[in-house]
Formats: structure tokens, C-alpha cells, sequence
């Protein structure tokens, strides 16, 4: 994946000078024992480093100012080994920017019931130390995740990871740039919003280019390394026998290598994380990019057709969040329904954007034409997409904030369709078809998503707590009177607590 980086985490534990310097010693080695198990887990991909006991306000102060200056920080996780009185972390934690999980958890697992003592039970005090903090946290309104549980659990290490995952997509998006080649589709709604205030909120930042500075790269791509690519697509893919060296369309597919080729020096040369294109504004190229575009997504680069940079945004993210687990992500549209009364259905595809990461199995390349953009055939890959548990992701600006709209699903078996020569998915909503629409559309989510088999709710709604934004979850548990009220209660929560620094 291009421009990936590997934070680390810091682990900070809290205490005082109550105890005295040989108690203080011990915690000290015990709340490194903690960071170095988490480090060695396999469950959370980001290394956790022991940063420091912190017990006075300078101390503390310090450590998140050095938090907030390193670049190779991606965020904290706090825990109160024993009492810490959280007055002291006022000034430290007023100042902090990066995100904090608050860590509530012991270090002895079982109560020694037969020989503990009063000094046991002073070095041992999260119990209560923690909640100390945890009223800080709250008076002081931080967004944050609390985690509980012994630090040698499974499933905490799993919560963990997934915080994880949400802050190494959250420092990817800090300075990250994505890149539109032309505008949004005209008329449309849903695909614009404030990239002042995307920038300002969300770290990233989104400018355009004019089509033709991208044909300047495409006309520039050397023929050797077009030959090279199409042998190696042949290599890779299932290459119709009609697009092969010698087929007679042979050059249609030279040119989406060009296409591709190009596409991923522009990325490259510029820095960027992620882009858009438009049907309507191709001036200059052939074909709008498809093959080209699926290949770079699957590199690791957002994507959103029609100039949705949002959407581009959050693929990208979702893709960072994915790194290393099975399953893959993909810009993704809702695109036709199955409403049989046996089960209603969702067929989603983008005529010719959707990443093969998500394939079921080899993605086979064609050429067909598209029905609209008035443009040459575009290459593209064919592919049924794989099965099993995935989510929809959306995130709209509703114009004094944003909101990420989750929407879990269930892919199933994709049926034989001939005659429809894209890549798609096939999915059954939850908690079921009906419910979930409506849900989707009171909230108002794009008809553009993120789709992906690994991305978890849970990472979704971390990601939203440490940028600060409203998130809507739609699954299992949904009912529409509550998720009617809630979306009220929203409007009311963010007005209020947001100000006018929108
Ligand atoms: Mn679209």
C-alpha cells in the first residue's frame, strides 16, 4: 500500500508520589510488562511502546506536548495503575491532539484472596484510580475509547486492535492529500460539501486538477512499459482472448495500461492518497479510466466516482484500517434492487469501478461498452464479489457537520448474470432489507459507499469518536422510532456542543 505508515502507540500510565519511590518502582516495571505484551500481540497491528509513569502535571503536560509533535505517534493509551489524581492531567490533556483509549485494566488477574494486604491492595487501584480519570475525561467532554479487562484477554486485545486500526487511519488522513480530476457529476447533491471544512475537522485535504494535466502524464507513458504491464496483466488475470498480444483489441487494452500507468505516477508524483474523476469532464482521454482506476484502488488508493471526494477520502481510510486482515475494501454504489418476496436483495456495482480486492476469485478483464460518457469502450475487471459479512460506509456533510452512516450486511452467493459485464456484489441488509433503507435514507446516506469485509462497525465508530463526528449505525439491533430520535437528538447534540467552528 502507497504512503503507509506504521505509528507506533504510546502507553502512558498514571500515578502519584504517595506511595514512595519503592511502589512507584513497581509500577513502573508493571505497566512496562503491560505495553511489552501488548507490543508482542498479534491481534493489534500497531507496536505499542512504553513511553512513561507520569505523576505531577508537568510530567504529564510534557508527555502530550511530545505526543502531539511526534509524527510517528498515533495516539495513547492511558491507564491508572494506581491512583492518580486527575486534576494533574488537566493541563496535559487540554493540550493533547492526538487520540487516547483509556486503558481499564489491572495487573494481577486473581485476588491473592488468602495473603493479601494493605499494600497489595494500595499498589493495585484502577479499580478506582481509573474512575478518577474516567470523571476527567468526561468533565473535560474528550472523545475517547475505554476499554476494560485484564490486559491478557483476548478479546480486549481485540478492541484495542481495533482502536488501532481507527488511529492509524486517523494519522494517515492528517496532511493527506487526494486529488480531483474534475468536478462533481452536475446536479449532483450528495457528492459535494465543504472541503474547507473537511480540512479544518478531518486533516486531509482535497484540490483539483484539470483533467488535461493528466493527459499530459498519460500521452508521456513509454510504449516498453505498456508491453511490459500487458504481459504482466496476462500473467495475472483472466485477459479476454480478444484484448490479448495479437487479439484484435489488443490496443484498447495498451491504452487502459497506459491509463493505469499514468494514473499511478500522478498519484505518486503528487503524493496523493486518493482521487476522484468524472464521466463529465474526460477532455482528452479516450476512455473513462476503469481497469486503470480498479488496479490503483487496489494499490491502496481512495477512490470516488463523479467527484466524490468524501467518499475517496473514506475508502482510503477504510483501506488503511483493512491492512492485514482478510477481506478486502471497495468504493462501492447501490445500484438495483431484488425485491422478491422470498428476501430482498441489493445488487451493488459502479459499472466499472469496484477493487478487485473484494474479487471471489480471479478477476477477469473485458471491454464492452458503457452507456454513457459518450467515450471509447473502457476496459475493465469482471468479478463476482466474495461472500460473507461486509458493511456499507457513507460519509455526508450535512452543512454544520459531517456524518459516517454504517449500514451492516450480509454478502451472499452473486446469481449467474451474463449479460452484465462489471464487477458486483449481492448482499442482504440487517437488520432486514426494508428497515435498513429507510434507516439509510432518514439519515441521509449517499447512495456511494465504502464496502468492505473486514472494516468493523467497531472501528467505524472509533474512527468517528477520534475525528469528533456524528456516526449512525444501522444493524441487528435498529428499529426505526429509535433511529428516528436519535438522528433528532443529534441535530440538537451537535448545534450545541459544536458551536459555530464548523
Ligand atoms: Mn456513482
Amino acid at each position: 500500500m502507497k504512503l503507509l505508515a506504521s505509528p507506533e502507540i504510546w502507553f502512558v500510565c498514571g500515578s502519584q508520589h504517595l506511595y514512595g519511590p519503592g511502589p512507584l518502582k513497581q509500577v513502573a516495571a508493571n505497566a512496562k510488562h503491560v505495553a511489552d505484551s501488548l507490543a508482542a500481540s498479534k491481534q493489534l497491528p500497531l507496536k505499542t511502546v512504553f513511553k512513561a509513569l507520569l505523576t505531577t502535571p508537568d510530567e504529564i503536560t510534557n508527555v502530550m506536548l511530545e505526543a502531539n509533535n511526534d509524527a510517528n505517534c498515533a495516539g495513547l493509551v492511558l491507564w491508572m495503575h494506581t491512583f492518580s489524581p486527575s486534576k494533574m492531567w488537566i493541563r496535559g490533556l487540554n493540550v493533547l491532539k492526538k487520540p487516547f483509549l483509556h486503558l481499564h485494566t489491572q495487573f494481577n488477574r486473581d485476588l491473592p484472596w488468602g495473603t493479601i494486604d494493605m499494600d497489595f491492595m494500595n499498589l493495585n487501584q484502577a479499580a478506582h484510580g481509573d474512575r478518577e480519570a474516567g470523571f476527567i475525561h468526561t468533565r473535560m467532554r474528550l472523545g475517547r475509547k475505554v476499554v476494560v479487562g485484564h490486559w491478557s484477554d483476548p478479546e480486549v486485545h481485540e478492541r484495542i486492535g481495533a482502536w488501532q486500526r481507527a488511529a492509524r487511519a486517523w494519522h494517515d488522513w492528517q496532511g493527506a492529500k487526494f486529488v480531483r480530476f474534475g468536478d462533481n457529476m452536475r446536479q449532483v447533491a450528495v457528492t459535494e460539501g465543504d472541503k474547507v471544512s473537511a480540512e479544518m475537522k478531518l486533516g486531509f485535504a482535497v484540490n483539483t486538477h484539470g483533467v488535461g494535466d493528466l493527459v499530459e502524464v498519460v500521452k508521456a507513458v513509454k510504449e516498453s512499459d505498456i508491453s511490459a504491464l500487458c504481459a504482466d496483466y496476462e500473467k495475472q488475470y483472466a485477459v479476454a482472448p480478444v484484448l490479448k498480444k495479437g487479439g484484435k483489441r489488443h490496443d484498447e487494452l495498451r491504452y487502459s495500461a497506459r491509463l493505469d500507468l499514468a494514473l499511478a505516477k500522478f498519484l505518486a508524483d503528487g503524493g496523493y492518497k486518493g482521487f476522484t474523476d468524472t464521466f463529465e469532464d474526460l477532455h482528452g482521454l479516450r476512455q473513462l479510466p476503469g481497469m486503470a482506476t480498479q488496479r490503483q484502488m487496489a494499490a491502496g488508493y481512495g477512490f470516488g466516482g463523479e467527484g466524490d471526494w468524501k467518499t475517496a477520502a473514506l475508502v482510503r481510510a477504510m483501506k488503511v484500517m483493512n491492512v492485514g486482515l482478510p477481506g478486502g475494501t471497495s468504493f462501492m454504489e447501490d445500484y438495483t434492487y431484488h425485491l422478491s418476496p422470498k428476501g430482498h436483495q441489493v445488487l451493488g456495482a459502479h459499472m466499472l469501478e469496484i477493487c478487485p480486492t473484494i474479487a471471489a476469485s480471479k478477476p477477469k478483464v473485458e471491454i464492452h461498452p458503457l452507456g454513457i460518457g459518450g467515450k471509447e469502450d473502457p476496459v475493465r475487471f469482471v468479478f463476482d464479489a466474495a461472500t460473507g459479512d461486509a458493511l456499507n460506509a457513507s460519509l455526508i456533510d450535512l452543512g454544520n457537520r459531517f456524518r459516517l452512516l454504517v449500514n451492516e450486511v450480509k454478502a451472499v452467493k452473486v446469481p449467474a448474470m451474463p449479460k452484465l459485464p462489471v464487477a458486483r456484489a449481492v448482499w442482504e441488509c440487517k437488520p432486514d432489507f426494508k428497515t435498513a433503507c429507510a434507516a439509510w435514507i432518514y439519515a441521509g446516506g449517499a447512495h456511494h459507499t465504502g464496502y468492505s469485509y473486514s472494516v468493523t462497525t467497531e472501528m467505524l465508530e472509533d474512527f468517528a469518536t477520534i475525528a469528533g463526528i456524528e456516526t449512525v449505525v444501522i444493524n441487528d439491533d435498529t428499529t426505526l422510532p429509535a433511529l428516528k430520535q436519535d438522528l433528532r437528538n443529534n441535530e440538537v447534540y451537535y448545534h450545541l456542543a459544536q458551536g459555530i467552528r464548523a
